[in-house]
């Protein structure tokens, strides 16, 4: 082992969370170690950027993006007056593309760490007591540090159905899920939720048939009610077969297929495919992460526990991200690795999970911020309603994207805006007009009495706002 290094912040875990709260210590005179285990796909080096970066959000995105192209020149061109025969997707040449743009960013994070004079360790970190943490180095050196601060920025793991164990193959995760070599004839996903509908997106416009079992009775329980129907409305329309309310019990690989029982609540059931993607949720990361007297405590679901403002109980140690409480999103990761940081230099660093917006990047987009009116129901808050839909603005019908909505939410006392929901085309850019209303704790007359340029799908945002006090101009209030 080598000397003990002595850092004024460790932060064990080099995604969005990690890297973020690293580059923002750093920013502000502190002497930074990051240490991140995540190995690249071509051959192992050092790859920054976290889950993220290297298996969810961005290579995610890649393929939703390509499949997009190509499903809207086999089904969405012909209405323009295009046309194109023969069309065909290269898949291997696809996954090259999205593995270029994840190892672009992996070099954007290190050159980012080089600016910042972030000290980069490249394999496990472990917390032992007394801020002491030890790396186990994927290059065979190992490393001993020491700091003042400490972040756990760990991040998470899918979570496993015990009978049906992922083999990479047959049987995948996220990670499995974006790196098909082709596109399989039948895919079954178990989970509606965000990874089940943004990969059963993309491999269905490619072609699979997809089928999705949900076991709640609810399409996604925790958006709004409307934009959850209309968002289903348009997924069947697509050809995604969602089934809810399904409990699945057994899944089997019998040489190249996969076999899943379920039980639709009625009878068991039978659902044959060639790839299963199990996408049911994830868990915080803690494996090999805190060594006994680290003093570190887990909930009963296995989150690091923190306080409000991140800080785990023991002296100068703290966590943050998906290893964490709160909603498993890069960006809430990124904002509490900020506030931490500024915590540490003396500053009133601060999140407001209130104004944390939520997308799901599916065709419609779906998105949304603050609260649902099942929750204002639920807690007795009185409130009105505007909502607007695409199909009356000019922009989205130019753009032959008329599905979806949006509704604006406000106290119906006060007028301030409570939440505010999309379902539509874009709807991930526009629903920052309501974080930023909320944020600066604006009305939905405020909203009202802004001007939005013409055309624009932006003039949804409008209407709905004007729709609150019945006064939207192109429809019948
Ligand atoms: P992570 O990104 O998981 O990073 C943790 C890092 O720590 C990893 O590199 C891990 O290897 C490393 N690590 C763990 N333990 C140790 C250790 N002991 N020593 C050293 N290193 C360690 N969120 C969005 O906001 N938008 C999206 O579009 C989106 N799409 C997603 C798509 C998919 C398919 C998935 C799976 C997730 C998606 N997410 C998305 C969620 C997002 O990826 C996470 O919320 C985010 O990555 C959390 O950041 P984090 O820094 O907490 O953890
Ligand atoms: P999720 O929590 O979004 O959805 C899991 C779904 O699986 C839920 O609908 C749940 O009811 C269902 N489920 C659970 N157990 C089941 C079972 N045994 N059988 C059938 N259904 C079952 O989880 P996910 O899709 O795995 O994604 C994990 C996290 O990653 C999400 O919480 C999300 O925050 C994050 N993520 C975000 C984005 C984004 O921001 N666009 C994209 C992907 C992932």
């Amino acid at each position: 082992m080598s000397d003990t290094q002595h850092f004024d912040l460790i932060v064990i875990g080099g995604g969005p969370g990690g890297y973020v709260a690293a580059i923002r210590a750093a920013q502000l005179g502190m002497k930074v170690a990051c240490i991140d285990a995540f190995k690249s796909k071509d051959g192992g080096k050092p790859a920054l950027g976290g889950t993220c970066l290297n298996v969810g959000c961005i290579p995610s995105k890649a393929l939703l993006d390509s499949s997009r192209q190509f499903h809207n020149l086999t089904h969405g061109f012909a209405d323009h007056g295009i046309s194109a025969s023969d069309a065909k997707i290269d898949v291997g040449r696809m996954v090259a593309r999205k593995d270029r743009i994840v190892k672009q960013f992996n070099g954007g994070v290190a050159a980012l760490f080089k600016a910042n004079k972030v000290t980069a360790f490249h394999g496990v970190g472990t917390l032992h007591a007394g801020r002491k943490v030890s790396v186990k180095g994927h290059d065979g050196k190992d490393a001993t540090l020491t700091a003042t601060n400490v972040i756990l920025a760990s991040g998470s793991v899918s979570i496993e159905l015990p009978f049906a164990k992922f083999d990479g193959k047959r049987i995948v995760d996220n990670v499995g899920v974006l790196d098909f070599d082709a596109v399989p004839r039948r895919l079954g996903v178990i989970g509606a939720g965000v990874i089940g509908l943004e990969m059963g997106s993309v491999w269905g416009r490619l072609g699979a048939e997809v089928t999705i079992l949900e076991a709640l009775p609810d399409f996604l329980a925790a958006a709004d009610a409307d934009v959850a129907k209309l968002a289903l409305r348009e997924f069947k329309k697509q050809g995604l077969e969602i089934k809810l309310g399904c409990k699945v019990s057994n899944v089997e690989v019998k040489g190249d297929e996969v076999h899943v029982t379920y039980s639709d609540g009625k009878a068991d059931q039978s659902l044959v495919v060639d790839r299963l993607l199990v996408s049911v949720g994830r868990r915080a990361a803690t494996a090999g992460l805190l060594a006994e007297g680290s003093g570190v405590k887990l909930t009963q679901r296995g989150f690091i526990e923190v306080d409000d403002h991140c800080h785990t109980g023991v002296d100068g140690v703290w966590a943050i991200g998906d290893c964490v409480r709160g909603p498993m999103l890069a960006h809430k990761a990124s904002e509490e690795g900020i506030a931490v940081a500024e915590r540490i230099a003396g500053l009133p660093g601060h999140v407001d999970f209130n104004t944390v917006p939520w997308v799901i990047y599916t065709e419609p987009e779906i998105a949304w911020v603050g609260k649902t009116e099942r929750e204002l129901k639920d807690a007795g808050v009185p409130y009105k309603v505007g909502t607007f839909p695409f199909a009356a603005i000019g922009r989205a019908v130019a753009m032959n994207e008329t599905a979806g909505m949006v509704k604006v939410i406000a106290h119906a006392d006060t007028d301030r805006i409570l939440g505010m929901h999309l379902v539509g085309a874009n709807v991930s850019e526009l629903v920052h007009e309501g974080v930023v209303a909320m944020e600066f704790k604006g009305s939905a007359e405020d909203l009202a009495r802004i001007c939005h340029a013409h055309p624009t799908l932006s003039e949804a945002v409008h209407e709905a706002a004007l729709a609150v006090d019945k006064r939207a101009i192109h429809k019948a209030n």
